[in-house]
C-alpha cells in the first residue's frame, strides 16, 4: 500500500476525526493564526480529556522548522498509536490515566506547505520580512539567549524582537498558562542524537542528572526497536549554544526539555527510513509520556548529598539524606558508562535504607550509580539526584594507566587532501570515513607506551574516542568503523595517505563498530582480548608503543555525498577540551620475583626438652606430641610499603625412611607465640594451616614437599613483613595412637616468598590549596608533595558537594603542576574542588578540599 508524507491538511483532518471518534480522549484547539492564517493546532491526549489541564504533562512539538518533516510525522503516527493502543494495552491506559500528551505536531504550518509544494529545504516560517526576504527561523525567535541577526535572508534568521511571531507567540502563551507541562520534546531532523537543554554556561545543572536520564531510557526503548544509539549530547562545552530556542526557553520555565533529532536526513524515502523511525520513537515517546508525572508537584523530593561512603576494590557503600517518611523507598541504578539507562536494566538495589552498598564489583572500574525516591502508596517516582560516579580501588598486584597521545602522534590522512595530511595532525577532529571532498579517511594515532613498564602483563585495555559528529554530517545506517594494529615496520610517514592505507594490519581490535551504534556525546570503546593483549604486550617489548589505524567505510552508495563520523581530538575549533583526546586505558599487573628465605632458627619441642638446630617430630613414650618449630625473618624482602606477596610456601625435605604401618599424617600451621616452650606451643594461637596435611607415604614418595599457604596465610605474612615481625611455624603430626615415633626433617628448610613491587598506601596530600579570581576565570594553586613516590595531582570540580573520589566530578586537571584554571566553568556559580595527590600505582590521597563562594 501506498504511504507518503501527510500535508498539513490532512494532518488537520485526521485529527478531527480521531476527536469524533474518541471523544473522551483527545480534544484539538487552535494556539493562533500564522502570517498565512492556518490554525496552529494542539490536541490534547489524556484519558477523560476534560481533566487534561489537571494531569502532569509532556509537551510534544514538531516541525518548527520546516523541513524537518519527521516532527509532524512522528507526532501524527503517535496520536494514532495511542488511541489505537488504549484499550488493548494496559501500559497505554495507564499512562493516559496519570499523563496529559500536549502535542502541537506541526508548529510551522506555513513553512511546512512551503516545504512541501516549492522548496524542500526551506526551513524558516513565511514572515513577508518587507526586503524581498521570507521567514524568521522560529528556533531562534524565543527568548532566552536571543540574539539578533541582522541578515533577514540567513537560514537562522532570528526575527526582529523575540517573540514577534505568532508562531512563538502561540506556544509561548500556552506554555505560560500550562504549569503542569513538565517535559518538552521538540522534534527535529537530523542526526540521531538528543540534545538536551542548557543553561547557557558549563556548569553541572541539579536536573542534568534527570535530562541525560530520561534521553538514556528514551534511547533503551530506541535500541530494543531498530538496536539504534542515539547519542546524548550535553556535558560538554559546544563551541556556541543555540540562542532563542523554544527548549531553553521550556527549561527556563523549569520543564525538563530535549531536542530529538531523528533520522539521517530531512526528507527521508518514507518506506525505507522514516517508517523505522516513527518505529523506534513511538515506546520511546510512551515512556517519557510515563515520566511526566514523576516530575510534578506530586512527586516525592529528590534525594539529597548522594555520596560514596566507602570503597574498596570490590564494594562501593553510597549513602543520601532524605527526610523521614514510611512510605518512601529509594532505586539505585548501576552503570558502567555514562548517559545509559535507568530502569529495571540496571536498578540493584531497592532499599529504605539511607545507605548500599553494591557488592561483587571489578576492580579499578568506573560505575556510576543513580538514585530517586518512590512513593510507595501512589507508585509516583522523584527527580534524580545528581549521578555519583565511583572508581573501584585497583586490586593489590595492579597499576593502570590511561595514555593520552601527543598531538603529532594523532590525526587524520586522507585521499584527496595529500598536500594537508601533515597539517591534521593535533589540530581540529579526527575524520574517518569517506567523503566527496576528502575521499576515503583514515585515523592514525600512534600512543607512546613508555610510563608503562616493559615487562607489563596486561589485565585490561581498551581504546576511547569521542564522536562528535555534527547535525550535518550525515551518518546513514552503513559501513562499519574498527581499529587496526599496525605494523610500523610498514608505514614510513603516520601522516602519508598511501603509507597507512597500504600498511600492514597486524590485528584488528575489539569488535568493530556499526554506524547507527555511533553516538555523539557518549564515548566508543574498542576493547582488546586476550590475543589481543598479548600483541599489545610484544609491541611494548620491541617498539615501547602501539600504532593504530581507524577506519570506516570506504565507497558511498548512489547519491549519497558522505559517510564520514567526526572524532574529538580535544584540540582547535571543535575540541571539547583536553579531556576528550582519543585514550588508551591499560590496567596491568607485573611478573612475580621470587626470594628463597632459609630458615633463621629450627627447633624440636617435647614436654621433656627443647632441642635448637634440630627439626623432628612425633610422639614421645607416652603419646604426647612432638613439635618442630621453624622460624623465618623477612627482612631480606625488599621494604614492606613497596611489596606486595603474591604467593609462598615453604619447603621441607623428610630425612629418615621408616618403615611403619601407622597412618601418621603431618601438617604445618602458622602461628603466633611469643616464646619457644611446649607450654606456648600447646596453647598456641593458630593463624592458620599452610597446604595440607601430608601422609607419611606422600613424603616417602616425594622427598621434598611444598606446604603452599592460602590467601589469609599470605596476608597473614604480608602483615609479619609489615610489622617486621619474624614469622613462625610448626610442623606436627595429627592424632594418631602411637608412642616413642620421631621423624626427622632436613635442616635445609627454606620459605618461598614471590612478590610484586608495588607502592601500597598514596603519597602526602598536596597543601595549602588556594582557590581565587584571576581575570575572570577561578584559578586553583597549592602545594605539592616532596615525597620521592609523589607523581602528581588529580583536580577535580564538583558543583553539589566536595568531591569524594576522582572520579566524582569534572576533572580539571592532572599532572605535576602546581595550579590549575577553572577553564569552562563561571566564577557565577558557587562550586566544590577537591584535589587529590597520587603516585605510579596510582594510590590516591585523601582528598584535599577547597570551596568557591559567590
Ligand atoms: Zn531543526
Amino acid at each position: 500500500m501506498k504511504k507518503q508524507y501527510r500535508s498539513y491538511e490532512q494532518t488537520c483532518e485526521f485529527l478531527k476525526e480521531c476527536v469524533r471518534r474518541y471523544p473522551s480522549l483527545i480534544s484539538l484547539e487552535s494556539l493562533g493564526k500564522t502570517w498565512e492564517n492556518r490554525d496552529i493546532i494542539l490536541a490534547k491526549v489524556t484519558l477523560h480529556v476534560e481533566h487534561a489541564d489537571l494531569k502532569p504533562a509532556l509537551l510534544y512539538t514538531g516541525t518548527i522548522h520546516a523541513r524537518e518533516w519527521i516532527g509532524n510525522e512522528l507526532g501524527v503516527s503517535f496520536i494514532e498509536y495511542l488511541l489505537g493502543h488504549y484499550d488493548t494495552n494496559p501500559m497505554v491506559l495507564e499512562v493516559l490515566t496519570k499523563n496529559t500528551l500536549y502535542i502541537v505536531p506541526c508548529l510551522n504550518p506555513d513553512g511546512f506547505e512551503y516545504s512541501r509544494k516549492h522548496f524542500s529545504f526551506w526551513r524558516k516560517n513565511r514572515r513577508n520580512n518587507g526586503d524581498g526576504t521570507f521567514g524568521v527561523d522560529l528556533n531562534r525567535n524565543f527568548s532566552v539567549g536571543f540574539q539578533k541577526v541582522t541578515d533577514t535572508s540567513s537560514n537562522v534568521y532570528s526575527g526582529p524582537a523575540p517573540f514577534s511571531e505568532p508562531e512563538t507567540q502561540a506556544i509561548k502563551a500556552f506554555v505560560d498558562a500550562h504549569e503542569n507541562i513538565t517535559i518538552a520534546l521538540d522534534y527535529h531532523s537530523q542526526g540521531n542524537v538528543f540534545f538536551p537543554a542548557h543553561k547557557f554556561n558549563h556548569e553541572a545543572e541539579i536536573e542534568g542528572t534527570d535530562l541525560n536520564t530520561l534521553c538514556a531510557n528514551m534511547n533503551y526503548h530506541i535500541r530494543k526497536a531498530t538496536g539504534r544509539k542515539y547519542g546524548i549530547h550535553r556535558g560538554k562545552p559546544p563551541k556556541k549554544l543555540i540562542s532563542g530556542s523554544g527548549r531553553e526557553y521550556y527549561y527556563s520555565k523549569g520543564i525538563i526539555a530535549t531536542v530529538v533529532e531523528v533520522g539521517t536526513r530531512n526528507i527521508p524515502d518514507f518506506m525505507q527510513n522514516m517508517r523505522e523511525s516513527i518505529h523506534e520513537n513511538i515506546p520511546a515517546l510512551l515512556y517519557a509520556l510515563s515520566e511526566a508525572h514523576n516530575y510534578s508537584t506530586n512527586a516525592p523530593r529528590r534525594p539529597e548529598n548522594f555520596l560514596l561512603q566507602h570503597k574498596t576494590s570490590q564494594e562501593v557503600t553510597l549513602a543520601w539524606e532524605y527526610p523521614c517518611k514510611k512510605d518512601i523507598y529509594f532505586q539505585l541504578f548501576r552503570n558502567t558508562e555514562n548517559k545509559e539507562a535507568c530502569n529495571e536494566s540496571s536498578l540493584v538495589g531497592v532499599t529504605k535504607n539511607h545507605h548500599f552498598t553494591d557488592i561483587e564489583l571489578s576492580s579499578g572500574t568506573n560505575y556510576f550509580y543513580y538514585i530517586r525516591a518512590v512513593d510507595n502508596i501512589t507508585g509516583v517516582k522523584s527527580a534524580f539526584a545528581p549521578k555519583m560516579r565511583v572508581q573501584t580501588l585497583l586490586d593489590s598486584t595492579e597499576f593502570h594507566r590511561t595514555i593520552f597521545p601527543t598531538p603529532s602522534d594523532v590525526g587524520y590522512t586522507a585521499e584527496f587532501t595529500k598536500e594537508q595530511n601533515r597539517a591534521h595532525f593535533g589540530r581540529n577532529s579526527l575524520f574517518i570515513g569517506i567523503n566527496e571532498t576528502k575521499g576515503i579517511s583514515y585515523g592514525v594515532i600512534d600512543f607512546k607506551l613508555d610510563t608503562l613498564p616493559q615487562n607489563a602483563i596486561i589485565k585490561e585495555a581498551y581504546l576511547s574516542l569521542y564522536p562528535l559528529n555534527r547535525v550535518n554530517a550525515k551518518i546513514e545506517k552503513f559501513g562499519e568503523w574498527s581499529v587496526s594494529l599496525i605494523d610500523r615496520e610498514s608505514v614510513g610517514d603516520i601522516t602519508d595517505f598511501d603509507h597507512i592505507s597500504q600498511s600492514t594490519v597486524i590485528q584488528t581490535i575489539g569488535t568493530t563498530m556499526p554506524s547507527e551504534t555511533l553516538t555523539q556525546g557518549i564515548w566508543s570503546h574498542w576493547k582488546f582480548n586476550e590475543y589481543e593483549r598479548r600483541l599489545l604486550e610484544t609491541q611494548l617489548q620491541t617498539h615501547n608503543a602501539l600504532l593504530l589505524k581507524i577506519s570506516g567505510p570506504t565507497k558511498l552508495p548512489l547519491g549519497r555525498d558522505s559517510q564520514m563520523m567526526m572524532f574529538d581530538l580535544g584540540y582547535g575549533n571543535f575540541g571539547g577540551g583536553i579531556h576528550y583526546r582519543p585514550n588508551l586505558f591499560i590496567k596491568y599487573t607485573l611478573p612475580s620475583q621470587s626470594l628463597q628465605i632459609p630458615v633463621n632458627a629450627i627447633a624440636t619441642v617435647s614436654l621433656d626438652y627443647t632441642k635448637n638446630h634440630q627439626l623432628s617430630c612425633g610422639f614421645d613414650k607416652e603419646n604426647q606430641k612432638i613439635y618442630g618449630y621453624m622460624e623465618f625473618s623477612l627482612d631480606t624482602l625488599p621494604a614492606p610499603d613497596q611489596t606486595v606477596i603474591t604467593g609462598a610456601y615453604i619447603s621441607i625435605k623428610s630425612r629418615n625412611r621408616t618403615r611403619s604401618k601407622e597412618d601418621i599424617r603431618y601438617n604445618v600451621e602458622f602461628v603466633d607465640i611469643e616464646e619457644l616452650s611446649c607450654e606456648n606451643i600447646k596453647v598456641r594461637e593458630r593463624i592458620e594451616f599452610i597446604g595440607y596435611e601430608v601422609s607419611r607415604a606422600d613424603l616417602q614418595k616425594n622427598k621434598c614437599h611444598h606446604f603452599i599457604f592460602d590467601s589469609y596465610s599470605l596476608q597473614s605474612l604480608e602483615e609479619m613483613h609489615q610489622k617486621g615481625q619474624k614469622s613462625k611455624f610448626i610442623i606436627k603430626p595429627t592424632s594418631a595412637i602411637v608412642k616413642n615415633h620421631l621423624v626427622t626433617w632436613d635442616e635445609n628448610v627454606t620459605l618461598t616468598v614471590e612478590y610484586i613491587p608495588r607502592r601500597k598506601s598514596p603519597p602526602p596530600m598536596a597543601t595549602d590549596l588556594k582557590v581565587s579570581n584571576e581575570g575572570g576565570k577561578i584559578k586553583l594553586t597549592w602545594t605539592n608533595p616532596k615525597e620521592e613516590g609523589f607523581v602528581g595531582v588529580y583536580v577535580v570540580r564538583n558543583r553539589f558537594h566536595p568531591p569524594t573520589n576522582p572520579s566524582d566530578g569534572d576533572k580539571l586537571y592532572a599532572g605535576k603542576d602546581n595550579y590549575t584554571y577553572d577553564t569552562f566553568g563561571t566564577p557565577q556559580i558557587a562550586k566544590y574542588f577537591a584535589i587529590f595527590s597520587y603516585d605510579d600505582v596510582p594510590n590516591y590521597s585523601e582528598p584535599l578540599r577547597g570551596e568557591w563562594h559567590i
